[in-house]
């Protein structure tokens, strides 16, 4: 029984290295210089580090995604060749040159045996790669065919490190799993936006936008309008230092109620404040906000104009 758990594993660690050299193959069309910086393959997943100074956008990972998927559905035959280490050097095989080779290396090379059956819009996958998708020098384990990965799916892009990006991706019956956990949660999706089909969904999630836009903007016109007619209607009081004082309801937007106070009341000496302690206090030519509150020994943040704060003393002094 262990020996077969074993084997199942060391296939899915297979699926996932050749992958890895059909990722770092393909990515190099991309960033022609790009190095590996790390790898990690586990059992249908890979990690791979790379070198690059941006991530990459949404359309490079679905190309990516595409080619790596063509790659496998044309089952690329995976051999390995031993060689010196000249030889590999003259065959343009990828290697490290800050690693230690012996002086007989060997060479995983991927090849498209279909180059000439494949129809050609789906030669465009494989425009500027040739026969020859992938040769590396490498010691692990390889599958034999490209078609034995079954499927390759990116599920994170990430930042590493200063100049080093990161792509994990599954392969084999992980990416299935990863279909199925979608699948169920656009399920999940269709019961709670009510709609028929998946294909419904984003036109459902947009409507539903524009509806809560369209409902925030007419709430807010409403509660300015609530809030200038308490400002204008409320019972005002007045002292030595404002000319205006106002206690207004707590459940109004008290920063709405700012807003609307400084163009109601310009040019005049006020202070708001509601059950709750916070208050609003607004200066006025001649009297900065900030002295008013000094004189009347309140605790807030702000500037000349306007100062804000919750300081309870002001319910013991104007409640
Ligand atoms: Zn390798």
């Amino acid at each position: 029984m262990k020996l077969i758990v074993d084997s199942a594993q060391r296939y899915a660690k297979m699926r996932a290295h050749t992958a890895t050299h059909l990722l770092h193959a393909a990515l190099g069309k991309i960033f022609p210089t790009t190095k590996q910086a790390g790898s990690l393959v586990d059992s249908d997943l890979l990690r791979f580090d790379f070198y690059a100074d941006r991530l990459l956008n949404e359309q490079e990972l679905a190309q990516l995604e595409r080619v790596i998927n063509q790659m496998i559905y044309y089952a690329c035959e995976v051999s390995t060749l031993e060689l010196s280490l000249e030889e590999a050097q003259k065959l343009g095989a990828k290697m490290f040159f800050e690693e230690k080779y012996g002086d007989i290396v060997r060479v995983v090379q991927v090849k498209n045996i279909h180059i000439d059956e494949v129809a050609p819009e789906v030669q465009a996958y494989f425009d500027g790669y040739g026969a020859m998708l992938s040769q590396e020098l490498c010691g692990g384990t390889h599958v034999a065919n490209t078609k034995d990965i079954g499927a390759f799916s990116i599920v994170s892009q990430e930042a590493v490190a200063s100049g080093i990006k990161r792509l994990t991706a599954l392969t084999g019956p992980r990416v299935l799993e990863k279909l199925e956990k979608q699948t169920s949660m656009l399920g999940d999706l269709v019961n709670i936006l009510e709609v028929k089909s998946f294909a419904q969904l984003s036109e459902k999630a947009q409507k539903l936008t524009k509806t809560l836009e369209e409902c925030q903007s007419q709430l807010q016109t409403m509660e300015s309008k609530v809030i200038k007619a308490e400002l204008l209607s409320g019972d005002k009081k007045s002292d030595q230092y404002f000319e205006i004082i106002l206690k207004v309801a707590s459940d109004l937007n008290f920063k709405t109620v700012g807003a609307e106070a400084k163009s109601l009341f310009l040019g005049k000496s006020v202070l708001l404040y509601n059950d709750l302690g916070n208050f609003i206090i607004l200066g006025k030519a001649g009297v900065s906000a900030k002295q008013l509150a000094q004189q009347v020994a309140l605790k807030g943040g702000g500037n000349d104009v306007q100062i804000q704060g919750r300081d309870e003393n002001v319910l013991k002094l104007y409640n």
